[in-house]
């Protein structure tokens, strides 16, 4: 290290979850710099453009939260308070409603870029002592359904694979992702692996051409809302064709007979025809994922922001079994994780339907577990509210108070317009954050300001189950406090006990010892060894283990009789059908140097540079028959809201889909630009995942007057 440089500190990237590790430097003046960690297993010293700059979301204060603010009514301006009036006031309101409404009348709203510890806490205040079951989190958004579909075919919500399995895979099947620009540093890992071994094999399943089709030996443009029955006309010919793996199917699976009387209930020109997928297409991804001898199924938001997202992770996950792919070297379904820490989420049992240690919250052994761990009288059986229930609810008036911590509801929900509602008739608002401006912070009665990536330290888990420790660097500015330390100083006003907790080790040393046991057992896993390793992947069940980068490798599945479960998916779930007034089929995603709602990549000018305004991209036909040129502004809009902004006519986007990115706000950037003002608040049944990639719209070029 140079002269310059005083101290240097390895931490883990705080936007997506590939999870790469950073080694943040710091000068006498405090000044920060960012570089990639070579000694990091999963990205080598490699980073993004995203990653290459988070060091400026750290040293840009111009729209941190720096105190407590608060506002006796909602006649009053927000003041600011100290800290203990803040919390006192958190607890005399959160004390009143649950006295007169009951406990289900409060709520907490959090995210998967809280750390494991934050996550922990916050379910044990509320799961465990404030009563109800009301904590849900933003990766309801991004992963329930994997979660669900992880449970019902392998028994638990375990990701059985690792990034080094890319490298020994000789099949990549991407579908519903774009990790060219939403998980870089992964897609770096298999264009090396692919230039070095041109016999690799990707196809990119996607309605867009995007820049992870640039890699692809085969794009499968497929229909929004039919990729399951992509993935069972696939799985029809590996059957037909003999190509499926007998005896893993006899040892280790169960419903393999009901699962394939139903697929063959429909010809490959059945499928290709809902699908939209030529069918010589259909067969050559089928031959090319029979033939492999290592078949890596990848997937995100593009399966799991769907009505239908558990049916379409079921009928993905299946290919896995049927092939017998799974629990051997490059072989595996994989769900990747749009959050840095959306997988230490589920560890902790941050969904409202869970408990700590992928504990069922509907199972009373596990909530008798956990309740006696607490040293509390019971844990409610009623699951809590969902992240679209909660809002639904406060719009109702059912339920009163909500704490937010560290997301922007305002922009990220489904239908924007029933959240900013909900927001306004609930009768309190309590907004963590470390920015005094987002679109949500409006709302709030009580602003309590977080401390920041780097003025921090705990833990997080990126999508390969890897634990990685990120350590503090810099204070936080003003007042402003690590969140658990903020749930810690609620809880003791609150009068609860098991919450003295002296630091981020301690809380991260109990949630382990929740875990003995567990299909995720951690226990072996001091945070001393973790602190001095950087990372590893669970599970660690001893002191001397070296963690786990493949699981099932035995061949044995965590259900009860540990065979995985092949299942039917039945009819398609129901999603907004276009219709003569909204034709279109609206579809909603990232772009490359954005993250989630800009409130911190938004501060970035170099981030800019590659795409600085929000866009509606339209196939040539479809703006061509509503006289739309390139560039020119275009209204988009449907019952719930619009949105205007400029066309971007390309073929790159299937005929009759239009697509939006989801990162802009209403009140922060350009009005009207807010994706989510389009979007419905329909859910899948099981995971309560909502459908963002599937909306009925109609477009027209604006005339501006
Ligand atoms: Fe960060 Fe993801 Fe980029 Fe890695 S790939 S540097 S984790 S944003």
């Amino acid at each position: 290290m140079s002269q310059k440089w005083e101290e240097s500190h390895k931490t883990v990237c705080s936007y997506c979850g590939v999870g790469c590790g950073i080694v943040v430097s710091k000068d006498k003046k405090g000044r920060l710099k960012v570089k990639g960690d070579e000694s990091h297993p999963v990205n080598k010293g490699m980073l993004c453009s995203k990653g290459m700059n988070l060091h400026y979301t750290v040293m840009d204060q111009s729209d941190r939260l720096l105190k407590p603010e608060m506002r006796w009514s909602r006649r009053h301006p927000m003041a600011e308070v100290s800290w203990d009036t803040a919390i006192g006031r958190a607890a005399a309101v959160f004390k009143t409603f649950i006295k007169e409404h009951g406990p289900d009348s409060v709520g907490f709203y959090v995210s998967g870029q809280c750390l494991t510890e934050e996550y922990y806490l916050a379910n044990k205040l509320v799961k465990g002592f404030l009563g109800t079951n009301n904590i849900d989190t933003n990766s309801r958004l991004c992963m329930s359904s994997a979660v669900v579909g992880y449970k019902e075919t392998l028994g638990d919500d375990t990701v059985p694979i690792s990034y080094e399995d890319i490298e020994l895979s000789d099949c990549i099947f991407i579908a519903g992702a774009n990790p060219a620009w939403c998980h870089p540093i992964l897609f770096r890992r298999i264009e090396k692996h692919k230039a070095d071994n041109p016999d690799v094999k990707i196809i990119v399943v996607d309605p867009r051409v995007t820049d992870s089709c640039g890699l692809a030996d085969l794009h499968l443009q497929v229909q929004p809302g039919t990729d399951m029955f992509l993935f069972h006309a696939i799985g029809k010919y590996l059957i037909e064709q003999n190509m499926v793996d007998e005896e893993f199917i006899r040892k280790h699976t169960n419903g393999f007979e009901a699962y394939a009387h139903e697929i063959k209930s429909r010809s490959l020109q059945e499928y290709a025809a809902m699908c939209r997928v030529p069918i010589d297409s259909i067969i050559e991804a089928a031959r090319i994922i029979g033939q492999s001898k290592g078949f890596i199924t990848m997937w995100a938001m593009g399966l799991n922001q769907s009505t239908a997202g558990v049916n379409q992770n079921l009928a993905l996950i299946n290919l896995s079994l049927i092939t017998g792919k799974i629990g051997k070297p490059g072989c595996g379904p994989f769900s990747l994780t749009g959050q840095p820490n959306a997988m230490g989420g589920r560890e902790v049992g941050g969904l409202s339907n869970l408990l700590a240690a992928h504990r069922n919250l509907a199972n009373p052994t596990h909530r008798k577990e956990v309740a006696d761990f607490w040293g509390v009288d019971a844990i409610q059986e009623k699951p809590g509210l969902t992240a679209t229930e909660m809002f639904e609810s406060l719009k109702s008036g059912k339920m009163k108070a909500i704490w937010i911590i560290c997301t922007n509801p305002s922009v990220s929900m489904p239908n924007a317009r029933l959240v900013d509602e909900a927001l306004k008739a609930a009768k309190f608002v309590i907004v963590q954050d470390i920015s005094r401006k987002s679109d949500t912070t409006q709302y709030a009665d009580l602003l309590l300001p977080a401390a920041s990536w780097l003025e921090k330290e705990g833990t997080m888990t990126n999508s390969e189950r890897r634990i990685s420790h990120l350590a503090k660097v810099v204070d936080a500015p003003g007042m402003a406090l690590p969140d658990s330390e903020i749930l810690i100083r609620f809880a003791k006003a609150m009068g609860f006990h098991g919450f003295d907790f002296n630091n981020p080790a301690e809380v991260y040393e109990e949630y382990t010892r929740l875990t003995k046991g567990t299909s995720i057992d951690v226990s072996g896993l001091s945070y001393h060894k973790l602190k001095r390793a950087g990372s590893i992947q669970w599970p660690v069940p001893s002191s001397d283990h070296p963690g786990t980068p493949r699981l099932f490798e035995n061949g044995k599945f965590l259900t009860q009789d540990q065979r995985a479960n092949i299942l039917g998916t039945g009819a398609q779930t129901a999603h907004e059908e276009p219709s003569e007034d909204y034709p279109l089929i609206l579809t909603t995603g990232r772009i490359r140097d954005q993250w989630h709602t800009m409130t911190k990549t938004g501060k970035v000018a170099k981030l800019k540079k590659h795409i600085d305004r929000p866009f509606l991209e339209i196939h040539p036909d479809d703006a061509d028959f509503r006289d739309i040129r390139d560039g020119d502004p275009v209204r988009i809009y449907n019952d719930r809201g619009d949105v205007q902004v400029a066309a971007k006519v390309t073929a790159s986007i299937k005929k009759g889909v239009v697509f939006l990115p989801m990162h802009w706000g209403k009140k922060l950037n350009i009005d009207l630009s807010r994706a989510n003002n389009l979007t419905s608040e329909a859910v899948d049944p099981k995971s309560k995942q909502p459908g963002f990639k599937f909306s009925a719209v109609e477009v027209l070029r604006h005339l501006i007057p």
